[in-house]
């Protein structure tokens, strides 16, 4: 297998017309070889209209055939082999051992959706019979079920290359929802989008599905990301990056004539309550997970610990010594891609000005994009008063916001915007005792976590990554677990539809077996 550099349209791998640009290694500042080459807007609506010829198809795919290609995707990401790995190592500064990691994760989640989608759950099949007799006015027939939304454009992120990007989440819950896709890969890591895109192209050969049923789209710049969103085919937007970013594309979207759902997750600092029993109980052992977890992958996860609210006092001051000194021992990490370096050192530099500063890391030896972690703290005061030191600084530092007493505490969470994740740690019954403060945070976050560290997300069923805004575009979805299906279908309801045209969630006598609402009670036995 062998990087071209070209665009993935209509199954054809052709040369982007639009110029090129190559990848860098972050580690030492390298640049990588092939250069890459950008689509054109005239491209673009190439693979759109591919997309758009193949969404019948895949509309009207069965269950088992969407089953089929998830776990030939997964297949064929594993006979890529060791090439994948290397490259996505010399093109993110990732250990290798995460990128298997995230190499399995990623064949897991195309095969757990694989499982989800044959059980037919998420059809959501309902059916209220027709009441013909029933005054003053008859009851028609109707016939609800969720169908597959349209053309899909997902944008790759940075930080997680295999399992947020071309193969990954919302690529995923897309093929199995029956979307085509169309994916943005991310300039930071294009060698290994490619391979990515290699894979899901012989999948689909394998599987016989048209060839507008997936496109790579590469290009540095906004150019092929606008045009993708502003393209009158496409009917939802999936998207991991930051607030700026996730933000433009709504904007865009809105200024289509037909605005179009994007689901974007973006940024999020992640509280952390220390409640004073837990502190007084265990200080040094939350203070050494708190650090493994701040430090995880150089901070540049969505689920970082950005923020530490607690009530201040000895056991506060010996929780910082210990994670100080933890922070302190850390070398410089390599950051994903200069962009993101730079915006980490003009971040930390900005909270050093309004903020203490308690630890700094190893600094870093000059080559590649290297972060110092860091420490910071300020008062409850301080952070209430001082919006600017809310935002996410991506990366592995964390802001300590030191409060007076329990009824502050609480006046500092009210004050945070919508979280991807809250987490709160507490003694044996501490929680009870402070049910204002869980209250609180709950509404501001997606998963809440009790005694526990916010990295790491389980790819399963009751997974919600997402959260009140900015966290994402849309509280209503996650963007990880099974449930991610529902950002890419929509519901239509049949009316008195002759039955032998029915889908076959919707026929009388339940061909798929699956559970169904028939008169409001649940069943999966036929009419
Ligand atoms: P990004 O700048 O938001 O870019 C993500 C993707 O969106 C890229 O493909 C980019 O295209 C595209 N894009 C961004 N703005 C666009 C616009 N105005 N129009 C069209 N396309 C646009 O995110 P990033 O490169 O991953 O990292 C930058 C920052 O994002 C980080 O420093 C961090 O703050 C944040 N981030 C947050 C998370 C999170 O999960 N919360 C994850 C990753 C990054 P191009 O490649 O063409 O620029």
């Amino acid at each position: 297998m062998t990087i071209s550099g070209n665009q993935l349209i209509n199954g054809q791998w052709v040369e982007g017309t639009a110029g090129s640009y190559n990848a860098v290694n972050p580690a030492t500042g390298e640049t990588l070889e092939p250069a890459m080459s950008k689509a054109s807007s005239a491209q673009v609506e190439e693979a759109v209209a591919a997309a758009e010829a193949a969404a019948a198809t895949l509309r009207k795919s069965s269950l088992e055939q969407r089953a089929q290609f998830l776990n030939t995707c997964a297949d064929e990401i594993l006979a890529l082999g060791d090439e994948l790995v290397q490259r996505a190592m010399a093109e993110t500064g990732l250990p290798e051992a995460r990128i298997i990691g995230e190499r399995g994760r990623t064949m897991g989640q195309l095969r757990m959706f694989a499982d989800y989608v044959v059980k037919g759950d998420y059809l959501d099949a309902r059916i209220d019979t027709a009441m013909p007799d029933r005054e003053p006015l008859p009851r028609p027939d109707l016939r609800y079920v969720k169908q597959s939304i349209g053309p899909v454009a997902v944008f790759g992120a940075s930080n997680f290359p295999l399992a947020f990007s071309v193969a990954g989440g919302d690529t995923a819950s897309a093929f199995a929802a029956g979307c085509p896709v169309l994916v943005k890969g991310h300039s930071s890591h294009s060698g290994t989008s490619e391979l990515m895109a290699q894979a899901l192209a012989r999948a689909v050969e394998k599987c016989g599905l048209p060839s507008g049923t997936f496109s790579l789209l590469m290009g540095a710049g906004r150019e092929v990301g606008s045009a993708l969103v502003q393209a009158p085919e496409i009917k939802a937007v999936g998207f991991t990056g930051s607030l700026a970013g996730g933000m433009a594309l709504v904007k865009l979207s809105n200024e289509r004539p037909e605005p179009i759902p994007v689901f974007a997750e973006m940024g999020s600092v992640n509280p952390v309550v220390l409640l004073p029993e837990a502190l007084k109980e265990r200080a040094d052992k939350i203070a050494e997970g708190f650090a493994f977890s701040l430090n995880m992958g150089v901070g540049q996860f969505c689920t970082n610990p950005g923020l530490v609210l607690a009530i201040d006092g000895p056991e506060l001051n010996q929780f910082i010594e210990v994670a100080g000194a933890k922070i302190a021992d850390q070398p410089a990490g390599v950051m994903l891609n200069e962009t993101i370096h730079q915006a980490y050192q003009e971040g930390v530099s900005n909270y050093c000005g309004q903020t203490e500063t308690l630890a700094q890391g190893g600094e870093s030896d000059g080559t590649g994009f290297k972060a110092r972690a860091a420490l910071l703290s300020c008062s409850a005061q301080e952070f209430i008063a001082n919006p600017k030191i809310h935002e996410e600084i991506f990366g592995p530092v964390s802001l300590i916001v030191r409060c007076s007493d329990a009824e502050e505490l609480v006046a500092a969470v009210s004050a945070l915007k919508g979280q991807l994740t809250g987490t709160v740690h507490c003694a044996d019954g501490e929680l009870a005792s402070h049910s204002a403060l869980a209250d609180v945070l709950a509404q501001r976050v997606g998963r809440l976590l009790i005694n526990g560290f916010p990295t790491g997300v389980e790819v399963c069923h009751a997974m919600v990554h997402g959260g009140p805004f900015p966290a994402a575009t849309d509280v209503r979805f996650t963007s990880v677990g099974s449930t991610a299906i529902d950002r890419f279908v929509r519901p239509i309801c049949l009316q008195n539809y002759p039955q032998e045209l029915l889908p076959d969630a919707l026929k009388n006598e339940n061909p798929l077996g699956i559970l169904r609402t028939v008169n409001g009670e649940k069943t999966r036995e036929g009419i």
